[in-house]
């Protein structure tokens, strides 16, 4: 595939002109940091960051936005969201054009991105009506024991540079239903795409009458994340990234008693069976390893293989690896764009050597493209390697398209090297024998928060809850019962009796 990189001045001019369509005051985006798009590894757009004392004064003004909203029915809250989500969809492309330039993600990819943002707020709107307590038979007559969700306080929400959008949106969404005011600080790398979301929210939220300061953004480094982490003001910090920032997160939060929702790194994996359906495992592999450019938390890693199927299995890897499109991700046909940076594809070169150097085999890519036209620019072919066992290097979570092949002999084999790494996002098998399935999601199976049959690691839908196990950091948001990580549980106890009889039968009357 033969591909012409747009030039800087280009992608530039088509990140202003959208990223105004969607709302964002251009003119006052200072003359700041400069960001870069992966495209081309040039100039994109230079962006004010703000300095850790500005967190201070968000915390202040999202603390009196929830004295307000907190105030508000949640069907009427849901109302925003439903807004919000039709503002999302209006400006669907342009969110996806934008996601595209600052963070290279293939188009299909950002407008899919996109959609889930509207998705979560379709499903918001739904659990404004739902945000349901129980009631509790109580041992005393005359009482009623019953929990009642009320709104936590503000959420500070810290993402990532690959959904540079969507992870806002599935905090942000169910946040404001719940009651809670949002105080985002978005990856470093995605300024504008940030913005232009904050801006759709804006104009929901003028539209709606709601109170000002429901949602901030405060684009800026790390030091912003921290200050936002130990602020006391901030009741539920919600982060997403490497498991180098959870570690440093974590802790943080909980010696304030603050709560966290840590969403961190994966390293998963797919368990081919010898009954597998090789054609299908073969274009689900490919998707969850390959796709966005193995730069999704969900990016399937590895590949644990039965030896009768492994060489089958790795020729049709082989085979779909050589004819993928790699290069400009906006143009048509396009699947595997580049890279984030220089530093994401300095760290795929080194693993690939510490796998050869720990007994693996390179069997299909690895190589990089297009650096004559863009040297600042880092598309890299997604990799295959054979490797006999689960060396430390497999066991690590490289954030860039390599894919690991280890054979196994036996189920239960399998399902222990899916679970010896230190990560427990995603994991799937492909097998048509409903015993081997059934084992794999018991139990004795998988250890991870994600445990998938017949499709591959990546691209789950919004109505589930979405999270991981050991170093991805326990947290889980968007769907089913997530919300209730954005609110306070009370248990309330009513005696209608006249008496005061005591609970376990205590005597105390004076
Ligand atoms: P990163 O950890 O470098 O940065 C993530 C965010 O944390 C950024 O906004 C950054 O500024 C901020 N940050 C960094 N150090 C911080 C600190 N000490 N205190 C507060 N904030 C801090 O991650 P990245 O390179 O942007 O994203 C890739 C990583 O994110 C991968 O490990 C991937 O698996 C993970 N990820 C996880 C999920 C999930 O849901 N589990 C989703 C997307 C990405």
């Amino acid at each position: 595939m033969v591909t012409t990189l747009p030039g800087a001045d280009e992608l530039a001019a088509t990140a202003r002109e959208t990223a105004k369509r969607c709302g964002v005051d251009v003119d006052a985006l200072g003359g700041g940091v400069t960001t870069t798009s992966p495209i081309n590894g040039g100039p994109l757009s230079a962006v004010d960051r703000v300095d850790p004392g500005a967190v201070d004064t968000a915390v202040e003004r999202a603390r009196q936005a929830f004295l307000a909203w907190r105030t508000v029915p949640a069907p009427a809250r849901g109302a925003l969201v439903k807004r919000l989500g039709e503002l999302l969809a209006a400006h669907k492309a342009d969110l996806a054009t934008l996601i595209s330039l600052e963070v290279g993600k293939i188009t299909s990819e950002a407008l899919g991105e996109v959609q889930e943002m509207i998705d979560i707020c379709d499903y918001a709107v739904g659990l404004s009506r739902q945000l349901y307590g129980r009631t509790i038979s109580s041992e005393r007559p005359g009482h009623r024991l019953m929990e009642t969700w009320h709104p936590l306080g503000v959420v500070g929400v810290i993402s990532a540079f690959n959904f540079p959008a969507a992870v806002w949106s599935w905090n942000t969404a169910i946040a404001l239903v719940c009651g809670d005011p949002v105080v985002w600080k978005p990856s470093e790398l995605a300024p504008l795409t940030a913005l232009a979301c904050a801006a759709l929210l804006d104009r929901a939220a003028a539209e709606h009458g709601a109170p000002a300061y429901l949602s901030q953004v405060l684009v800026g480094g790390p030091e912003v994340g921290e200050a936002l982490v130990d602020h006391p003001g901030v009741a539920l910090v919600s982060a997403t990234g490497s498991t180098r920032m959870g570690r440093a997160v974590g802790p943080r939060v909980a010696a304030r008693f603050g709560r966290s929702l840590l969403e961190l790194g994966g390293n998963n994996a797919a368990v081919v069976c010898p009954s597998a359906n090789l054609g299908l495992a073969t274009r689900g592999i490919v998707f969850s390893a390959a796709g966005t450019a193995g730069q999704r938390c969900t990016t399937m890693r590895r590949v644990i293989v039965h030896a009768d199927v492994a060489d089958a299995l790795v020729e049709r890897l082989t085979d779909a690896y050589a004819r993928l499109p790699i290069g400009n991700p906006m143009a048509p046909g396009t699947l595997v764009g580049p890279l984030v940076n220089g530093r994401a594809h300095a760290a795929m070169r080194a693993a690939l050597e510490a796998a050869v150097e720990q007994g693996g085999t390179l069997v299909a890519g690895g190589g990089r493209r297009l650096a004559d036209q863009a040297p600042d620019a880092y598309y890299a072919e997604p990799a295959l390697v054979r490797i006999g066992e689960q060396t430390p290097i497999v066991a690590q979570e490289t954030f860039a398209p390599i894919l690991y092949v280890m054979p196994y002999d036996t189920l239960e084999q399998a399902i222990a090297l899916n679970n010896a790494v230190p990560q427990g996002l995603s994991s799937s098998i492909f097998t048509r024998d409903q015993a081997e399935a059934e084992l794999f999601v018991s139990a004795e199976g998988s250890d991870c928060g994600i445990v998938n049959v017949n499709i591959g690691t990546s691209g789950a839908e919004i109505g589930g809850a979405f999270g991981g196990e050991k170093e991805t950091g326990g947290g889980r948001e968007s769907g089913s019962d997530a919300w209730r990580g954005y609110m306070r549980r009370a248990t309330n106890t009513i005696n209608y009796s006249g008496e005061l009889p005591l609970a376990q039968g205590v005597e105390f009357t004076v």
